[in-house]
């Protein structure tokens, strides 16, 4: 074949682009994953159409994010925005940013995460980029909270409600619920931290017809593990079971396997049931090191060691112990490392080490003054024990029962007028 055939005979034009990046959402939607990747693969290599390679390019990202698969998926955020620079394109350049900040998000890059975000934030693009902020403001949130920054972490999230509210956008919606369920999973407030899964529940019935059924997975997922803390260890084990089995029809989303897999351990060890534990600690670990999610390798270290407090052996609690606390540290999580020295602190206690149990007292004094778990209005600590709590639109965070004693004063930390409520 002449060059001139290869330049003007095998390439895709616009047209023909558009309609093979269709041919693979359809086979995708159908969960024929490996073809349609096979198709917009091609599609990538062939099509001489900027504006298609750049959608072909989203396609491959959001496939690639949803089999746990974030190398690959940085890789083609990386491609993504070489594109819409050709382009000359601020929209797309924005969209390139976002999924190069998700991508950093998934491989628990948090601070990359938080100023890929910024960059996204202080572009200046169209209405189209501007519909994008919801979704840089709930990666922002995400990032955040992988570093146990929890104020901030709220503040975007309101910041992303607000942007869902405001253009109508249920999908966002039901993920920054999700997220928000988490936040308050952390800081032990379980009532909100079912609440909001529930919410992102109704959504999805109400709602999501049309959507990926990821969704109505990660909500059940969120309320199995509230369900787990107020001890309603039946009602999880049900939501995970039935949601196990979905994710096993599901083209392969790992990461929500790795995640279910983790709360079904927990469950078990909740229950003294460490025999059954184990081995769902385990499979969760190959995933979790498949894809790469460092901060849940971390948490399913802190459970192993759980687990073997209850069966006594303590040196292989402080070996998982410290495979935590590397973990952590690694990525950054400041409440994880706070947990690792809360452990071992009862560990070097009941051995009488005394001078190992105050290096640890030392540590974790540090944790709680860093993380600034408090209540702005009477000092108490936060997130120690479950408890209600709320939080102001400022992200300022108190005990529930400390603010209605406040009345309409505003915030008690910064004095910013609460007149409207906040959504989270
Ligand atoms: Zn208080
Ligand atoms: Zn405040």
């Amino acid at each position: 074949m002449s060059i001139f055939m290869r330049q003007f005979g095998a390439d895709m034009g616009q047209d023909q682009t558009k309609q093979q990046i269709e041919k693979g959402l359809h086979l995708y939607q159908t969960n024929q994953t490996d073809k349609a990747l096979q198709v917009w693969l091609k599609v990538l290599e062939k099509t001489s159409d900027p504006g298609g390679k750049f959608r072909v390019l989203g396609c491959l990202i959001t496939a690639h994010s949803e089999m746990g698969k974030y190398k690959e998926m940085l890789k083609y955020a990386l491609a993504q925005i070489d594109t819409a620079r050709e382009m000359e394109d601020p929209d797309y350049l924005t969209e390139g940013y976002l999924n190069l900040a998700r991508s950093n998000e998934k491989l628990c890059d948090f601070q990359k995460t938080v100023s890929y975000c910024k960059t996204c934030l202080n572009m200046q693009g169209t209405t189209i980029s501007l519909q994008l902020n919801g979704q840089v403001c709930l990666s922002m949130g995400n990032a955040f909270l992988g570093l146990s920054v929890f104020q901030k972490a709220l503040e975007s999230y309101e910041k992303a409600l607000r942007y869902a509210h405001n253009n109508d956008d249920k999908m966002l919606e039901c993920r920054v619920c999700c997220s928000l369920a988490t936040v308050y999973m952390q800081v032990k407030d379980y009532e909100k931290a079912l609440f909001f899964p529930c919410k992102a529940a109704e959504l999805v019935n109400d709602y999501g017809k049309g959507w990926s059924l990821k969704y109505r997975a990660m909500s059940q997922y969120h309320m199995a593990v509230a369900y787990r803390k107020l001890g309603r260890l039946p009602d999880a084990m049900e939501c995970c079971e039935e949601n196990n089995l979905f994710l096993l029809l599901q083209h392969s989303d790992r990461p929500l396997q790795a995640l279910c897999l983790l709360n079904f351990a927990d469950i078990h060890r909740s229950r003294s049931n460490v025999e059954k534990a184990f081995p769902r600690y385990e499979s969760s670990m190959c995933i979790m090191t498949e894809i790469g999610n460092r901060l849940g390798q971390a948490h399913i270290y802190l459970g192993v060691a759980k687990c073997w407090l209850l069966q006594k052996d303590l040196d292989k609690a402080l070996d998982a112990l410290q495979r935590a606390q590397e973990l952590s540290e690694g990525v950054g999580n400041k409440l994880c490392v706070l947990k690792v020295h809360c452990l071992s602190e009862r560990i070097f206690r009941s051995r009488e080490q005394q001078e190992q149990l105050r290096e640890q007292v030392v540590k974790f004094l540090e944790c709680v003054e860093e993380l600034e778990l408090y209540c702005g209005m009477c000092g108490e600590s936060i997130g120690e024990r479950n408890q209600q709590l709320q939080a102001l639109p400022c992200s300022h965070v108190f005990h529930l029962k400390c603010l209605q004693s406040n009345g309409t004063k505003g915030c008690p930390r910064c004095r910013r007028s609460s007149v409207k409520p906040g959504f989270v």
